[in-house]
């Protein structure tokens, strides 16, 4: 099939719920794709930041093809090695606890709240506390729980009980706890708000208070989470640790695949019954878990990720010296990038993958640059390169 007649059939029997490039992309490995009329992208942003490790991880796609032969789904009323491995691996990587398999960001969010609610019920504490600017997912909840009231528009009534502060604010969180307080929910670096760092002094003052104030500090991982800020979780940058932490995107490198995290103190409260979901944590898509964290180990994933954030930034900061006038600021942490311009960043963004990059641009004038955790500094340079090319008209 060519582009107008792929794109004919979603016009007429897919939903029009994204904004779509007219590209159809068929075919990809590394950090290359290529669409059905056969052209190279070079892909800095795949997957939407799920395929961390890029695309078709050999050591993924070879446990993913082992294990549909072998038992690809069962129900959560028996057991499999592969999610308990999978959980092992999660918890002897961030901190001691239990783990619940979901099968995306936004439901493994709606696990956090649902504990949260669980763990409050006894003392009548169900407010959430969320950050301006975050993202957490398109159900009921998380869009009540997200930061940006255009992802509300037309859905109410939303789920009572959350309460939106200033991110980075930590006077604004301790201001808005009340007697009901049960949790404060945020991204460690805010993804789809324009690659937002949070400070060193706000998680430390966010984990004391909650300390304080017997709240969860819920951390939502799905985006930063699988060695993207150069350590396996970003929590781990700044040394504090969450009460729960949820993950999707590149758990799975591909597979639908999400996770709540809770510490041992807290990780027993959603007993026998109290949630569920018939997919969660399959053996297909577990065996795809396991292969990602296997690949990150013996690939050295983390040391690439910390090299090429400082060679990454010195260029992004090179470019930014030479058009004061269209880049603002680059900031993250590790390869999540983010180049906030002066300028709205959708023509850029088409620029670029005419002359076959592919990047992201977020809250209008932020380009996200998130290559794979194995990257090389060759494909950095040919990206950067496509990248300054595409800011000039
Ligand atoms: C993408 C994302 C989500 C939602 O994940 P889905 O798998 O799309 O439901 C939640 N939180 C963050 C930080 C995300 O980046």
């Amino acid at each position: 099939m060519n582009i107008s007649e792929i794109s004919g059939l979603y016009d007429k029997y897919v939903m029009p719920t994204y904004t779509r490039v007219p590209l159809a992309l068929s075919k990809a490995k590394g950090a290359r794709v290529w669409d059905s009329e056969g052209k190279e992208y070079l892909d800095f942003f795949p997957g939407w930041a799920v395929s961390g490790l890029g695309h078709c991880h050999p050591r993924v796609v070879k446990a993913v093809k082992a294990q549909t032969g072998r038992i690809m789904h069962i129900s959560n009323n028996y057991l499999n090695e592969l999610q308990g491995r999978l959980a092992e691996l999660i918890i002897k990587n961030s901190f001691d606890g239990k783990v619940f398999f979901s099968n995306s960001g936004a439901e493994a969010n709606e696990g956090a709240i649902k504990l949260a609610r669980r763990y409050g019920n006894p003392t009548k504490r169900y407010e959430i506390i969320t950050m301006e600017k975050s993202f957490h997912g398109r159900t009921m909840a998380c869009i009540s729980a997200t930061g940006q009231p255009k992802v509300k528009v037309g859905f109410e009534p939303l789920l009572e009980g959350f309460v939106t502060v200033p991110f980075n604010d930590l006077s604004a969180v301790s201001a808005a706890v009340t007697n009901k307080t049960i949790a404060v929910m945020l991204e460690p670096i805010q993804g789809e708000g324009g690659i937002n760092v949070a400070k060193k002094e706000y998680l430390e003052g966010l984990k004391k208070l909650c300390e304080e104030k017997d709240l969860l500090l819920i951390m939502d991982e799905v985006q930063t989470g699988m060695g993207r800020t150069g350590e396996m979780f970003c929590f781990k940058n700044y040394g504090v640790k969450p009460d729960v932490m949820t993950l999707a995107k590149s758990l799975g490198s591909g597979v639908p695949i999400g996770a709540v995290v809770a510490s041992r103190r807290i990780c027993d409260i959603l007993g026998p019954g109290s949630h569920a979901t018939t997919f969660g944590g399959s053996p297909l898509v577990c065996a795809a878990g396991i292969a990602t964290f296997e690949a990150i180990a013996e690939e050295k994933l983390l040391d690439n990720v910390r090299i090429i954030n400082k060679y990454l930034f010195a260029r992004l900061n090179g470019l930014k010296k030479k058009y004061p006038e269209i880049i603002k600021e680059a900031r993250g942490l590790g390869i999540m990038a983010g180049v906030e311009l002066f300028i709205e960043g959708d023509e850029i963004v088409t620029r670029a993958r005419e002359k076959g990059l592919l990047i992201n641009c977020t809250q209008k004038n932020t380009l996200r640059i998130m290559p794979p955790l194995g990257v090389k500094k060759g494909q950095v340079n040919r990206a950067l390169k496509l990248l300054e090319a595409s800011l000039k008209k």
